[in-house]
């Protein structure tokens, strides 16, 4: 449980923990593709789910960072709106 970084490059993903006031976020250690931030809504697939990974890069590419998800009792998961520009939806 916790917020994460994912590399879709190299499918890399970086637990944050909960702690919202020292989130990281920018280029992958690995292979320095800029690393995209998601909230705990988001299952990694296996690094061999091609399938699976297609389908993260499609939601993110589309601008779906999971965090227009909402929890078990129907509520959105708020969510800090200054990693990225703030959508409207
Ligand atoms: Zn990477």
């Amino acid at each position: 449980m916790g917020y994460k970084n994912v590399c879709l490059n190299c499918k890399r993903v970086e637990n944050l923990g909960t702690d919202h006031e020292n989130f990281r976020t920018g280029k992958c250690p690995e292979c320095s593709h800029e690393m995209t931030f998601v909230n705990h809504k988001f299952r990694p697939p296996k690094k061999n789910d091609k399938k699976g990974w297609e389908l993260v890069k499609f939601l993110i590419s589309n601008g779906f960072n999971f965090q227009h998800v909402s929890d078990e009792n129907g509520m959105y998961v708020t969510y800090p709106q200054n990693i990225e520009e703030p959508r409207n939806s």
